[in-house]
């Protein structure tokens, strides 16, 4: 297919091709300040900025007079309604962002005179991409992290403005990220290798989940993808989804949320073969299969991430249910296994083993950083990519019908409490909360579901104290 790519009713572009006009786009974990790039209460101004977003992804904005090396296109095409488009409009929305919050490290790292000479030397294109990293931090001043890449390539081609804030968030000190699934010799460890939480006295079977975010060379990251780049993602990975759900390990089904018209529009076939009905994709949240409508997070709306909701958004689930793929929620991809059980080793070894049979379809390609390991979009889940999480009862520590106890005991064990339904979301009535390491970079992954085994001994003994 060459160069021409996304457009609507082009074929889906292949792995490997990627779309150069897609480069001519432009376009502290809410609860827990810790990990994410956002925080808290919804804005009702980004909310509307969503609102009006929803058109279907074409969001014209004054056109720049300059375009893409190699491209026709402008990224202010793909400008979000009030992104700064010169270096002293990036500044001024940052000063007012870090006198509101000195904590928000995408306005306090643009700020620094590093940064302000490395902006100078920077073509108007790679200024366009950095004002979009940063938009969501600019817009929402409580965020913690404040910034998104946009495409694989951020972490090495904006590494001044992503090695700082790398640094601020994860204090490396130089660190090269290095992955390692095997638990031999991890600290910690149990002398038999088994991580069975029956050992710590749980006589309930727990919920257990180990996801990683994943995204391929071949695509923007979701900031900048096109509505039609959402598409064609989704129907590349169709072809890698076929191969799973032929395998007698996986089988399954994708449910997708593409509308038929947006599907016939994108890729010139009469209907979306996957597409669900409302009912069936609320079923599926409350199952903890699929994700939430991302188009209601301000922080990911003002990123760019949640644009074109709910098009190229959906999952595959293997036939016992227990493995997982999202497509086009933060990350292109977010690959899980979920179980209810006592040995943390099943879901982390099943999910070992089902990723590298998804690295061995033909035209996946995961990007990668030779210092940060898995490319994602939000630094916080660089690395790894790996959040292992169960959802365990502390009805002692949240007997005032709230998470504050919870999660100022978990902290200082490097542990994040979220809610039943995930990120912002409330805990269960029973006190039961989502408990997970908060590391997801300079670990390996070994080490982090040897965390979260330990971590749980740990608030158990908190939950103990507090009875
Ligand atoms: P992540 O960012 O790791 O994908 P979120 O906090 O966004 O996690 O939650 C996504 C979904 O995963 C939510 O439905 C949440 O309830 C579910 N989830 C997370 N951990 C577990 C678990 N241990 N068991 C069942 N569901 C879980
Ligand atoms: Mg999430």
């Amino acid at each position: 297919m060459g160069q021409a790519g996304c457009a609507p009713g082009d074929p889906d572009l292949q792995p490997g091709q990627r779309d150069r006009r897609a480069l001519c786009r432009q376009d502290g974990e809410g609860g827990d300040a810790r990990q994410g790039c956002r925080l808290r209460a919804a804005r009702p101004e980004c909310v509307r900025r969503a609102a009006r977003r929803a058109d279907g992804g074409a969001r014209v904005g004054p056109l720049r007079a300059m375009a893409w090396p190699g491209g026709a296109f402008s990224m202010r095409s793909r400008l979000q309604d009030n992104m700064a488009s010169s270096i002293a409009e990036l500044t001024a929305q940052a000063k007012v962002a870090h006198e509101a919050n000195p904590d928000n490290l995408c306005a306090k790292t643009l700020l620094e005179a590093e940064v302000q000479s490395w902006m100078a030397t920077l073509p108007a294109a790679k200024l366009d991409e950095l004002a979009l990293c940063a938009k969501s931090g600019l817009d929402n001043h409580d965020s913690g992290l404040g910034c998104y890449a946009v495409d694989p390539t951020n972490y090495d081609d904006l590494a001044p403005f992503f090695d700082r804030v790398c640094e601020g968030y994860h204090h490396g000190g130089g660190k090269v990220h290095k992955t390692d699934w095997s638990l031999e010799g991890v600290e910690g460890l149990p002398a038999d290798g088994q991580l069975d939480l029956q050992k710590l006295g749980l006589g309930k079977e727990l919920s257990m989940r180990v996801r990683v975010g994943r995204n391929l060379t071949a695509f923007p990251l979701p900031g900048l993808m096109t509505k039609a780049d959402r598409v064609n993602f989704e129907k590349t990975m169709l072809k890698a989804f076929d191969v799973l759900k032929a395998n007698p390990a996986y089988g399954g089904n994708v449910y997708s949320m593409t509308p038929n018209d947006v599907w016939k529009e994108v890729t010139g076939d009469a209907e979306n073969p996957n597409l669900i009905s409302a009912d069936k994709y609320k079923e599926l949240v409350a199952a903890h299969v699929m994700f939430k409508d991302m188009a209601a997070d301000p922080y990911l709306a003002s990123a760019g991430i949640a644009s074109d909701w709910p098009c190229g958004r959906g999952c595959y689930q293997s036939a016992d249910g227990g493995f997982i793929i999202w497509f086009g929620e933060e990350d292109q991809l977010r690959i899980m296994c979920m179980a209810k059980g006592f040995v943390l080793n099943s879901v982390f070894d099943r999910l070992h083993t089902a990723l590298q049979a998804v690295e061995a379809i033909d035209g996946i390609a995961f990007a990668t950083s030779s210092k940060y390991g898995y490319v994602t979009s939000c630094p916080s889940n660089l690395g790894t990519g790996m959040r292992a999480s169960v959802h365990v009862a502390v009805p002692n520590l949240t007997k005032d019908g709230t998470d504050a106890k919870a999660k100022a005991a978990a902290k200082p064990l490097g542990l994040s409490v979220r809610g039943m339904g995930g990120e912002h979301t409330p805990i269960g009535k029973d006190g039961t909360i989502d408990l997970s390491p908060s590391s997801r970079l300079f670990i390996t992954e070994a080490e982090i579901v040897t965390k979260l085994y330990n971590g749980i001994k740990l608030l158990l003994e908190k939950e103990a104290e507090a009875a």
